[in-house]
């Protein structure tokens, strides 16, 4: 079948580019898509539920090895990158921030080097709110103007890509977008981040360690609701734009952990306070106007509607 379109799915083995494939590879029977992900400890085969569908194809690589990457673009000749592909964990990068500069960086100037060589049709770049650094209680919330001021080498790590793919825009006239977008949860996320870590220590029994006194302030969104937004952005966001994606869920850290707490049947003693994490942002906020008024996005799951998917998900899944 000669397919409209072929798009390289970076990372897709992970937690949001599996929530994107498992929704929209059936959707788009005109549409390849080519998973590359090189299989870290956040990559699960079973995240993807569409392996079967014909439109799919999956390749073990690596994003760092532009070699390898170049066999690809020869061998699938395709026309579009959505670029999920990352060391995605800001304790890791506190750990190893080297790790974050080969595949966060230079893995993505790999896959712009080709983008440009091989005149594809567009790049899209996922990116996160952590770019813009951290808000005091009272200060708005992020915008696209907001300066860019990351903290931690995980989010300098992704502003440097983000001015890398700025870049290939202006000199080299790459057709790309960039979205950034605020704390992910739902479904197929590694047990490793915060959500699915505390349900599952809860599911045993166990403590849920909470960093300081549990004040620090994130906006969390439900998986499907990015993807969806991300869908929009691929199919209408213009040459070299950036746009906010948000759940418009303020939250302390505390107050997700109370809620996730009473799912589970338990009481505040399950909660250990831990010291805090080196140089932890405080507050993350996204103004999400922009992107209603120029695509007509907002999110549509509330977050008790989709913290009771998330912990029913995984409920089933560590059983
Ligand atoms: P994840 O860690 O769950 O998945 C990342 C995937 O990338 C994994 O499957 C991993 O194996 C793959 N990968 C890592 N290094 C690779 C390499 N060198 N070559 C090929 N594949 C590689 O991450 P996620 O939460 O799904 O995040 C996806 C993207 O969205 C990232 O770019 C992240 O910065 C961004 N983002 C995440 C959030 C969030 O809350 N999770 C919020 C905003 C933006």
């Amino acid at each position: 079948m000669k397919y409209k379109k072929t798009i390289i799915i970076t990372g897709g083995l992970g937690f949001i580019g599996s929530n994107y494939l498992n929704k929209f590879v059936s959707l788009y029977p005109d549409r390849l898509f080519i998973n590359l992900d090189c299989i870290t400890y956040a990559a699960h085969q079973e995240n993807v539920h569409v392996s079967k569908e014909k439109n799919y194809r999956f390749e073990k690589i690596d994003i760092r090895n532009i070699s390898n990457l170049e066999k690809i673009f020869l061998k699938y000749k395709p026309t579009d990158i959505i670029h999920f592909a990352a060391e995605s964990h800001v304790d890791i990068s506190i750990q190893n921030p080297a790790l974050f500069v080969e595949t966060n960086i230079i893995g993505t100037h790999n896959l712009l080097l080709l983008a440009k060589k091989y005149k594809l049709d567009k790049f899209y770049q996922i990116s996160t709110d952590e770019v813009y650094g951290s808000l005091g209680v009272k200060e708005p919330a992020f915008t696209t103007n907001s300066t860019i001021a990351p903290n931690s080498p995980y989010s300098a790590s992704k502003a440097s890509a983000d001015m890398l793919v700025r870049s290939y825009t202006n000199t080299f006239g790459l057709n790309a977008v960039i979205s950034r977008c605020s704390n992910n949860y739902g479904p197929n996320q590694d047990t490793t981040k915060l959500i699915p870590r505390f349900i599952s220590l809860l599911l045993q029994k166990k403590k849920v360690p909470l960093y300081s006194k549990g004040e620090n302030v994130r906006d969390w969104i439900y998986v499907e609701d990015h993807v969806d937004a991300i869908n929009l952005v691929f199919e209408k966001g213009k040459k070299g734009t950036i746009h906010n994606i948000g759940g418009n869920q303020e939250m302390t850290n505390k107050k997700v952990t109370e809620t996730l707490i009473k799912l589970a049947g338990l009481d505040e003693s399950y909660i250990e306070y831990v010291p805090d994490r080196m140089g932890h942002d405080f507050r993350y906020a996204i103004d999400t106007t922009e992107i209603y008024r120029k695509l007509g996005w907002k999110p549509k799951f509330s977050f008790s509607e989709g913290l009771k998917k998330t912990f029913k998900h995984f409920e089933n899944k560590l059983k």
